[in-house]
């Protein structure tokens, strides 16, 4: 299904001001004025970043952690946007929160991933922002769960806010080593299949989790087309007081934006695009004959269904299974095919076969 979201004004307006990525960065929490004025002079200085952003309230797992400084510290970022002219973004989680964040003059606003996750407040903050003209982006829930994502960002549509995007910040997992969150980029093309028109940008801090790996997934997102990147910047990032461990100096996240290699979606070298064509040619014969193939099979498990029901053997047999699974994974691992690939899809491919056989004995069975 895709979303409800239609042609919006969106945020490429702001995304297209630069040739470079649309980049925002800021430290995790606004701690004081002397820090964000800082890092908002560094960044500026180095002329990648386009809006500041810094947390004033922080919606921390755990009880007494730093909490954030609260509204007084959006007159800071008022500070940081008329010495240094960045835009700035802070991020809210309730009406009150929008309330202060439209008194004081903030230019963006993001939905954080603990918020995402709960349609109510999500409401909430949608109901107070109705009928105002400022950009929301939505950080992806907590847990892989596309459709609350998506659900998040229709209720924003829904109250006419035009410009709508959306942030990856990877998800919850109990295995996401080296990350600090799993990236399941997978989710991100699924979103941008079910709503086209919404920019999504990456946040390379919230999946690495540690600063030395911002860099290679900074390059992931650029390499698989993201259209701009959030990123916590600290002046001191050791001593921070929320999220220390992934936040980098404006000096290196200059440097990381430097050396980034930004491609295009599509090939200027003639020779080069003619290579691509034969090849993709090659793999769309591939593909049909792979269907084909389902198909020869379809026919074998209707023949299987027949003489299972004749005879009145069940459907499932759990050693033909396992027996099936070790066979296709020694062949993977023998020709070099990806082992993970060809389990999950025979997993798919057995699951289809199985339904066949129900609908097959449910139908005789009539
Ligand atoms: C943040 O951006 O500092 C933050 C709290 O992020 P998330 O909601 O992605 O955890
Ligand atoms: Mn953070």
């Amino acid at each position: 299904m895709s979303s409800a979201i239609h042609k919006r004004e969106t945020l490429q307006g702001w995304i297209d001001q630069t040739d470079s990525p649309f980049v925002i960065a800021g430290p995790c929490s606004a701690e004081s004025e002397a820090q964000v004025l800082s890092i908002a002079k560094s960044l500026k200085a180095d002329n990648k970043v386009s809006v500041f952003r810094a947390g004033v309230w922080k919606p921390r797992t755990r009880p007494g952690s730093f909490e954030g400084i609260g509204s007084e510290a959006l007159g800071w970022l008022n500070e940081v946007k008329k010495q240094t002219g960045l835009s700035t973004i802070t991020e809210v989680a309730n009406a009150a929160h929008v309330e202060e964040v439209l008194k004081n003059d903030i230019d963006m606003l993001w939905i954080g991933a603990r918020t995402t996750v709960n349609p109510f407040y999500i409401q909430e903050i949608a109901e107070a922002l109705r009928g105002v003209n400022i950009p929301v982006l939505v950080k992806n829930p907590l847990h892989a769960d596309l459709g609350l994502w998506i659900g998040a960002l229709e209720r924003f549509d829904k109250v006419g806010i035009s410009q709508l995007g959306a942030i990856h910040r990877g998800f919850f997992s109990n295995n996401p080593a080296p990350f600090r969150n799993e990236p399941r980029w997978d989710l991100s093309f699924e979103l941008r299949a079910k709503a086209p028109e919404i920019p999504i940008l990456c946040d390379p801090s919230h999946i690495a989790g540690k600063r030395e790996w911002i860099k290679e997934v900074s390059q992931t997102a650029m390499d698989i087309n993201f259209d701009g990147l959030m990123i916590e910047a600290h002046n001191n990032p050791d001593r921070a007081l929320s999220d220390a461990e992934q936040q980098i100096t404006p000096e290196s996240l200059n440097s990381i934006l430097e050396g980034l290699i930004i491609r295009t979606e599509s090939l200027d070298n003639v020779e080069s695009e003619k290579k691509l064509n034969a090849i993709r040619h090659e793999i769309d014969g591939l593909d049909s004959k792979f269907i084909s193939l389902l198909n020869g099979r379809k026919e074998l498990i209707n023949k299987i269904g027949e003489i299972k029901f004749e005879d009145d053997m069940t459907i499932f047999q759990m050693q033909r299974w396992f027996e099936i699974m070790r066979n296709r994974e020694n062949l993977a691992e023998e020709l070099g095919v990806n082992k993970s690939l060809v389990q999950e899809l025979f997993n798919v491919i057995h699951k289809y076969s199985v339904n066949q056989q129900i609908d097959l004995l449910k139908k005789k069975q009539r």
